[in-house]
């Protein structure tokens, strides 16, 4: 249709055919509103025709409309835009209008106008009408309510912006804003941000122990009291789980980013009801500020998420402030961890195996074995370097149940070819992270039965640490191994928690005094009273008890005058690569 054109009293309209019909009634079959108005300096604009869906979109009032046939476009009296209740908001149409006169030519124009209780969006195509023969302007303007599908986009943007469960604005969201605000911060000398990631401590317990829904009741209970801790400008997100993320934009100093963790920290100290029972729920912080330069948005989310795990592996309620350098730490580790992958997939860890000695006899009954790994480049790398990677990075779980079957076949292999054997038993180190997350009383089930050995020639050590976590399911878990056979040893006693509730309510079979212990037993009358005390204590309970680390001759007397039947240290024997051990075994059962 040619805009310039079109003229509602137009010579095409009046052919012999349609000289019957009145073109205006035509128009309100339209389902569309059509406006002809006429642009007058003086009246403002003078509203000539407005078709039913017009009158219906805009609500023009039924008494200026044609009384005998209500309803029709033909307006019984002129009428302004301002004579429309909803018009009083006409003036950007209005100024619309005058933008198409000015370019002579259709402009299209998307008209909102918002009431208490709602927005309505209408599209407005505008056309100047042919000029020719009218002292007056006039425009043909046609309306279409676009209300419903402007909603349904809002929504959509909404869910696509927002975390559905708190409501929150989430990941993506932030991240716009966040790209934004780091843009800000290079471009406006003295402008700095702050990001905190947070993550809540032990959440699974909740999921575990509670079910979902009081994970979920809780998870959306945080996200309001985190959203009652902020300033308006700040942006508090869920990024997935039991993690949010807070942008403060603007600040003076790393100090309000510190002083908004503190504040949150004392937010969480109080007990929440979940499921009817007080618990005590805390979050670990990570924070990171623009001062680091930072190229984009991403690379702040990531140094507040390094840090707010370092904070969380520090224990309950922590925050840490990223440093620069603990990127270049970083990095290193990422590689490092790729390599450790690897070096699982392809089979180059190896088990040493430390012999565990009976203190009064001097023989060997039981071996323990512990990882080993030769990194092409840097050697030798310490368990205590990369079991804790492992730990983190979940390759713990491939690495205990290698470790697990690799030691229960060695011993399979020691006990077929090396006579009267079959007393010795082989200790394995289980860390929580594989109570927790492997499906460990399988994994027990399955190594016991490729080996071949019995479940009493398998002894697990779990740490205290792996107790606390989740005591119900470690509990069950631990029970569900003993049904298979193997015992049970609590390592490095001492250095925990020693709480000696543990020893009751978990099904132990043994207790490894720490080395920390073991080495001060000679100098420290302190440390031998204790360990007096957790011998006559184990002894009680029928656990048995290994002293960890004896280096001396003088530790080894000392360990046994307390009552300590069992040691290990390096002055028996180091742990040794398997064919060192056979031959150890193989010494003493000849
Ligand atoms: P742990 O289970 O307490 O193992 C004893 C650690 O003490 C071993 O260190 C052992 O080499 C060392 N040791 C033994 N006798 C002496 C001694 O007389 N003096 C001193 N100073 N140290 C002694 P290692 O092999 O470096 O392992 C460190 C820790 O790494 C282990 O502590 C264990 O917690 C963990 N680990 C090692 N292998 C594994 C594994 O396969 N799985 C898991 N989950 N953890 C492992
Ligand atoms: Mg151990
Ligand atoms: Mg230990």
């Amino acid at each position: 249709m040619d805009g310039h054109m079109l003229g509602i009293e137009s010579d095409r309209l009046k052919t012999a055919e349609a000289k019957e019909i009145d073109p205006l009634a035509l128009l309100d079959h339209l389902n569309l509103g059509v406006l002809v108005c006429e642009i007058d300096t003086d009246h403002g604009c003078l509203i000539l025709t407005a078709n039913k869906s017009a009158q219906n979109l805009i609500l023009i009032d039924s008494n200026l409309v044609n009384q005998a046939d209500p309803g029709s476009a033909a307006l019984a009296k002129s009428m302004t835009l301002d004579d429309i209740p909803v018009l009083e908001f006409g003036e950007p149409l209005l100024s619309e209008f005058h933008r198409a006169l000015r370019l002579q030519r259709p402009v299209q124009y998307e008209w909102q106008i918002e009431s208490i209780d709602s927005t309505k969006t209408y599209s407005c195509n505008i056309t100047p009408l042919d000029q020719s023969g009218v002292a007056k302007p006039r425009i043909l303007c046609t309306l279409t309510d676009k209300t419903t599908e402007k909603r349904a986009q809002a929504n959509l943007l909404h869910h696509a912006l927002h975390d559905h469960l708190t409501g929150l604005p989430n990941r993506s969201h932030f991240l716009n804003r966040l790209e934004d605000e780091v843009a800000r911060c290079k471009n406006e000398e003295g402008r700095s941000c702050a990001v905190l990631m947070l993550n809540v401590d032990r959440f699974q317990l909740i999921n575990e122990g509670f079910g979902h829904p009081a994970g979920d009741a809780f998870l959306i209970e945080i996200a309001d009291s985190l959203r009652a801790c902020l300033r308006n400008s700040d942006l508090l997100a869920r990024f997935n789980g039991d993690e949010f993320a807070i942008l403060i934009d603007d600040i003076q100093s790393l100090d309000d980013a510190t002083g908004l963790a503190k504040r949150i920290h004392e937010m969480m100290a109080a007990p929440r009801k979940i499921a009817g029972v007080d618990a005590y729920m805390s979050v670990g912080i990570g924070i990171t500020t623009s001062e680091i330069s930072h190229k984009h948005a991403e690379d702040m989310i990531r140094d507040a998420d390094v840090s707010m795990h370092r904070a969380k592996k520090r224990g309950p309620s922590k925050t840490i402030v990223f440093a620069a350098e603990t990127n270049a730490v970083r990095t290193g580790q990422i590689q490092l961890e790729t390599d450790l992958r690897h070096a699982i997939e392809n089979g180059d860890l190896e088990l040493h195996y430390q012999p565990i000695i009976d203190l009064e006899n001097g023989n060997s009954i039981a071996f323990e074995a512990l990882t080993r790994w030769h990194h092409p480049i840097h050697g030798p790398v310490s368990p205590a370097r990369f079991i804790p990677m492992a730990e983190e990075s979940g390759l713990i779980l491939p690495l205990g149940r290698w470790a697990m079957m690799e030691a229960c076949q060695q011993l399979a292999a020691w006990q077929k070819s090396i006579k009267n054997t079959q007393n010795i038993y082989v200790n394995v180190n289980m860390s929580a992270v594989q109570l927790l997350e492997d499906d460990i009383s399988r994994t027990v089930a399955h190594c016991l039965a490729q080996s071949g050995i019995e479940g009493r020639n398998l002894r697990l050590e779990i740490t205290e640490s792996a107790l606390v976590a989740n005591p119900e399911f470690t509990a069950r878990c631990l029970h569900e191994i003993k049904e298979l056979g193997p015992t049970l040893a609590l390592d490095d006693f001492g250095t925990g928690y020693s709480s000696l509730n543990y020893l009751n309510s978990f099904p132990i079979d043994c207790i490894k005094i720490d080395q920390s212990f073991v080495g001060q037993v000679d100098r420290d009358e302190q440390s031998s009273k204790i360990i007096r005390i957790i011998t006559m204590l184990a002894d009680t309970l029928r656990m048995s008890v290994v002293a960890e680390g004896i280096e001396t001759s003088e530790q080894h007397v000392m360990m046994r005058s307390l009552g300590c039947r069992y040691g290990q240290g390096y002055l028996f024997s180091r742990p040794l690569p398997k064919d060192d051990a056979t031959a150890h075994l193989r010494k003493q059962f000849k």
